[in-house]
């Protein structure tokens, strides 16, 4: 029973194969530079070397050829046959209001998904493209689409609306929606797995630190407030996002420097956060480095971010009432025990004790808070292919 997972970004495609009688993964990859001069697909069978193919790939629908060519490959394949596999799950970023967990995918979904895409005009249409890719080259195989914006869809009005004229609610659909929902479903309800306590009996927080970061208060399972907004700019500062500012900034600094929405929204994307605060980079390694050599700009994107954190931290306790466990993932989340150290700091008033030794870990689930400590702090390597592997065989295979 193999179900393969795929992750469609504009110039790339992630896949995953699994074997969900155990959960194993057989094999993944990478195709990137799609429709760029040097793309290359990059192919591991579980337990091999990674094999490096330089290809010519113009689009999606050739990249997902080349990925079914390395999958049945005599050396470093993994199937016998395409009958082998059951069906394949999709990660979809924006699926808007109307779906708010996994569903096969029909026709009207797609329909569905394509009106999401002014919502989310650099996410969906490649997203939508891996559906057409495989949609044509295996028409009889059940698909299923998971979606980022799903998990959030429990938040109650009072969080996602947001104070602007309600007939623009209406006409154009604006309101916070959050992503890295997968993410923080999975991660919460492992969190809950991992003390022994049911899901529904629990407060929970939990932080998505990567190249983008969002924070979510889960109460009793549900998600009751992200981060993020109606795009995932909002929130924290990132790699290169600014995170929260103050909207009339936008119009403001559009004038002064005589720029367009495009490129305001470029500057707003791609130019500010840890990368623009610092100068430096936007990776958070590159700014602890340079802001412990005495590069005052990097401390302060380094503060800017923990401080971020800390904010939602607070705010998302008291939404909830309290907070039992507070979760680390992704990227910063897994590996940085500094950012995790930075963010704690102050939490004590909250019931948060660090433990400075537990807290030295990377990428493997740990209890990092002290054994008197209210609050467990726990990190979780996130896993979102799994979910969509999971969601995959509950819709498609078990139905
Ligand atoms: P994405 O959001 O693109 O999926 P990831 O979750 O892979 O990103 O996170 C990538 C980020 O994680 C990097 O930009 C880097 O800042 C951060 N990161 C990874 N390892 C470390 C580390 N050891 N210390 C600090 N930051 C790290």
């Amino acid at each position: 029973m193999k179900v393969l997972v795929i992750n469609c970004g504009s110039s790339s495609l992630k896949y995953q194969l699994f074997d969900m009688t155990d959960e194993s993964v057989l094999a993944k990859g990478l195709v990137e530079r799609i429709g760029i001069e040097g793309a290359r697909i990059k192919h591991t069978k579980t337990g091999t070397d990674t094999v490096i193919q330089n290809r010519e790939i113009p689009n999606h629908k050739v990249a997902f050829k080349v990925v079914v060519e390395a999958l049945l490959d005599e050396n470093h394949g993994v199937l016998k046959s395409l009958d082998e596999l059951a069906a394949v799950g999709h990660r979809v970023v924006h699926a808007g209001e109307r779906y708010a967990g996994s569903v096969i995918i029909t026709p009207d979904v797609i329909d569905a998904l394509e009106e999401c895409v002014p919502l989310a005009p650099l996410h969906n249409p490649p997203n939508l493209m891996g559906i057409y890719a495989v949609t044509e080259a295996l028409p009889n195989i059940p698909q299923v689409g998971v979606f980022d914006t799903a998990f959030h869809q429990t938040m109650p009005g009072y969080a996602y609306m947001y104070g602007v004229p309600y007939h623009y609610y209406e006409k154009y659909k604006v309101r916070r929606y959050g992503f890295h929902g997968t993410s923080h479903f999975y991660v919460s309800r492992r969190a809950a797995e991992l003390v022994g306590k049911p899901i529904e009996s629990l407060n929970i927080i939990t932080c998505h630190m990567g190249n983008g970061s969002s924070i979510t208060a889960v109460e009793g399972g549900k998600s009751i407030d992200t981060s993020m907004g109606f795009s995932p700019l909002p929130g924290v500062i990132m790699g290169t996002r600014s995170g929260d500012v103050d909207p009339l900034l936008i119009s403001y600094l559009s004038d002064q420097e005589a720029i367009d929405n495009k490129a305001m929204s470029h500057v707003l994307n791609k130019e500010s956060g840890l990368l623009g605060i610092s100068g430096v980079s936007s990776d958070l390694r590159d700014v602890e480095e340079a802001a412990d050599s005495g590069n005052r700009r990097a401390k302060l994107a380094e503060d800017m971010l923990y401080y971020g954190v800390k904010k939602y931290i607070g705010s998302y306790a008291v939404a909830m009432g309290g907070v039992d466990i507070l979760v680390f993932t992704a990227g910063i989340g897994e590996n940085s025990a500094r950012a995790r150290e930075g963010i704690c700091k102050g939490l004590e008033c909250m019931g948060v004790k660090l433990d400075p030794e537990k807290n030295k870990v990377r990428g493997k689930e740990a209890v990092i808070s002290a054994d008197d400590s209210e609050v467990t702090v726990m990190v979780i390597p996130t896993d979102e292919e799994l979910v969509i592997a999971r969601d995959t065989k509950k819709l498609a295979i078990d139905r």
